[in-house]
């Protein structure tokens, strides 16, 4: 049976990458763009700074020493200098200068205001005396102390390619002047928990029952991944329950995702229901641990997904997998964050058909795998900061190898 083939995970991403991005976008107000997908290169538009500005509180002076009693044996014009110099102007951040400096001048600057013409350098206050409009240097200033006209960034340079955005994008997008960007349109998605032993948080625990863990932790995972989502709760392992939410699932949404029922269980519904339903199967089964039984499927053009009911299988698979799906359907490649760590003691396992991931505390650059029970074992992600990956083949990961942690 085809559907017994495991897929390769790295394939399964490479299946994703041949999709076709949705390429919708939409321009928003820059407060609302926080861990959204930029949908453009942004160019400056403007020279940062605008214009040569003083980086320090202090005093602007010409280029070479002050006639007006230099100190005798003061060096080379400039650096180091210890000058007096007649301050014949204040300038303040947003002033226009009016006066250009004349040897011996100088004007007292504060931080981030615009240099007057003829200024060189700017001597920070805490360098110099001022009384009765003279200024001395007291302590030779080694730096210039001026940003220049377009030294961080000049107007065409590209700043930002298309990228989740942070709070620093957010602030650079605003230093270029911009009050909105285009970003994308993120997909509706979907959620579905299946299975009758479930009760939600809140309810009371019958014999035989657990709580939903997976509806919630998949909101959570949806909402962080910049994405828009409708909860369709609890389902009943009952075909035609099943069957009609997922009808109703695929008519509002655009990624439909099913917690539980998609393994071999006499009550796993997943998989057939979501044949039915007319979608095409792009693989049952990956060869990943957690997460084997995982199922990906398209209908025109929207997706389906049934991850297997463990909860850490759930989470993982959303890590390495769906988030993947989702930020290419907006148009970009996730890549996740990693830190390179020696693991401190040993993995073994004696089963390596599958890539595994395990989870891992980091601490002092040493990646320290959890005592993990499997993947019904959700509580041990309170501890994991990352998560290791066992390659297909590998059996064991010695003591001290250097390896990438993936954060979580
Ligand atoms: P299944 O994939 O439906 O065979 O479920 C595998 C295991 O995960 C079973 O022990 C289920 O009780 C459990 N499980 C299924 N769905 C959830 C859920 N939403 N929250 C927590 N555990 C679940
Ligand atoms: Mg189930």
């Amino acid at each position: 049976m085809a559907q017994e083939i495991m897929l390769d995970p790295d394939q399964a991403l490479d299946l994703l990458e041949r999709l076709p991005p949705r390429g919708l976008a939409e321009r928003r107000p820059l407060l609302e763009c926080l861990g959204r997908v930029l949908a453009e290169e942004v160019r400056s538009t403007v020279d940062s700074p605008p214009f040569a500005k003083a980086a320090m509180d202090g005093y602007a002076v010409p280029a070479g020493e002050a006639p007006a009693g230099g100190t005798p044996g003061s060096e080379a014009p400039g650096a180091g200098a210890l000058d007096t110099y007649r301050l014949v102007e204040t300038i303040a951040a947003g002033d226009i200068p009016r006066r250009t400096l004349q040897a011996g001048e100088c004007a007292k600057i504060m931080t981030g205001a615009m240099l007057p013409v003829g200024a060189d350098k700017v001597i920070r206050v805490e360098y110099t005396e001022e009384a009765d409009g003279t200024v001395r240097v007291t302590t030779p200033e080694p730096h210039r102390n001026i940003i220049e006209r377009g030294e961080n960034l000049k107007a065409g340079e590209p700043v930002l390619a298309p990228r989740v955005l942070r709070p620093q994008d957010i602030g650079i997008l605003a230093s270029l002047g911009l009050p909105s960007v285009r970003v994308a349109l993120p997909p509706q998605v979907g959620i579905i928990t299946t299975g009758s032993e479930l009760a939600n948080p809140g309810e009371e625990l019958r014999p035989g029952a657990i709580y939903n863990s997976n509806g919630w932790q998949l909101c959570a995972q949806v909402q962080q991944a910049g994405c828009p989502y409708s909860y369709y709760g609890v389902v009943p392992d009952d075909p035609d329950a099943l069957a009609e939410a997922l009808s109703r699932s695929l008519e509002e949404c655009d990624v439909v995702i099913l917690s539980g029922g998609v393994s071999m269980g006499d009550l796993d519904f997943v998989p057939r229901i979501i044949r039915q339903a007319g979608a095409r199967i792009h693989f049952h089964k990956l060869a990943i641990k957690p997460g084997k039984p995982t199922l990906f499927a398209q209908k025109a053009e929207k997706y389906l997904l049934g991850l297997p009911g463990n909860p850490v299988s759930t989470f993982v698979i959303f890590e390495v997998f769906v988030k993947s799906l989702l930020y290419h359907w907006m148009g970009i490649a996730h890549r996740p964050v990693t830190v390179r760590a020696r693991l401190e003691g040993s993995l073994r396992r004696r089963d390596a058909e599958r890539l595994e991931y395990r989870p891992v505390r980091l601490q002092d650059g040493a990646a320290r795998p959890l005592s993990y029970h499997g993947s019904s074992h959700l509580n041990v992600l309170a501890g994991a900061d990352g998560l290791v990956r066992i390659e297909r083949g590998q059996k064991e990961l010695e003591e001290g190898t250097e390896l990438d942690v993936r954060l979580i």
